[in-house]
């Protein structure tokens, strides 16, 4: 019995722009993967470079520079 080890992808749905009511108080665009819940923002500023932060389906934010991996579908490959 073998384990591969590789990152799951995610399937990002279409942008969503997101004016008001964000956490960073700038407009940011969303893209959430169906498979796990996982949201992709890029917070745009007014002034300076765009950033990437994540959150989770429960609503926490992802700490680290890497993209997180697809829970759902390594759950899913798994059995
Ligand atoms: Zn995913």
């Amino acid at each position: 019995m073998t384990t591969t080890l590789r990152s799951p992808r995610h399937r990002w749905s279409d942008r969503t722009t997101v004016v008001d009511g964000t956490v960073s108080g700038c407009q940011e665009t969303h893209r959430r993967c169906p498979q796990c819940g996982l949201i992709k923002i890029t917070v745009h500023p007014p002034h300076g470079l765009p950033w990437r932060v994540w959150r989770t389906a429960a609503g926490a934010a992802w700490q680290g520079d890497r993209t997180p991996p697809c829970v759902a579908a390594a759950a899913a490959e798994a059995s």
